[in-house]
């Protein structure tokens, strides 16, 4: 098994990730994060980037959940815009939030993939519940104190590997 830290994919924008890859892989549903992969935190109703692929994710039967490490009152405020179920308090880097997330929907481990921009908590989260990850760039760089606590260390673990960023979904050859 690949490392806690090490992301299944590295692809550079959610919106990038299609549903013809992510149907090639067996995947019915994408778990993701929700500040900085799906919304930027000055754009907190969503830009059209997001719109567009979630209608082509729908189109191709494929869902979308977002799985938030906040509370459920702010969750439920930010992805009213977006039109998507969600589950919060994940308590990621934990895996209790993925894991919930596939008993409260009735979910294999195989048929989802966690997609968000931190390693410390999304990345460790989804590799510790047994799922595959995306790790994605984070829309905008400059956020609160606890994330860029967690991007320090993310750099710290990831040092010396070369980080190759995809458009989509890609296999190692
Ligand atoms: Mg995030």
């Amino acid at each position: 098994m690949q490392g806690i830290y090490e992301p299944t994919y590295r692809v550079k924008k959610a919106w990038g990730i299609s549903p013809r890859a992510l149907k090639s892989h067996g995947i019915t549903t994408v778990l993701a994060d929700l500040d900085n992969t799906l919304v930027a935190w000055n754009k907190p109703e969503g830009g059209d980037d997001f719109f567009v692929w979630h209608e082509k994710l729908l189109d191709a039967k494929i869902n979308l959940i977002v799985v938030s490490n906040n509370s459920t009152g702010r969750v439920k405020k930010a992805v009213k815009a977006l039109g998507v179920p969600f589950e919060s308090w994940s308590l990621k880097p934990l895996p209790r939030g993925i894991k919930k997330t596939l008993r409260d929907f009735n979910l294999s481990k195989e048929e989802v993939i966690m997609v968000g921009d931190q390693i410390m908590t999304d990345i460790v989260a989804a590799n510790l519940a047994g799922v595959r990850s995306v790790l994605v760039k984070p829309l905008i760089e400059t956020d609160g104190f606890p994330t860029r606590i967690n991007r320090y260390f993310a750099k710290l673990v990831t040092k010396n590997k070369k980080e190759n960023w995809e458009d989509d979904i890609v296999d190692p050859e």
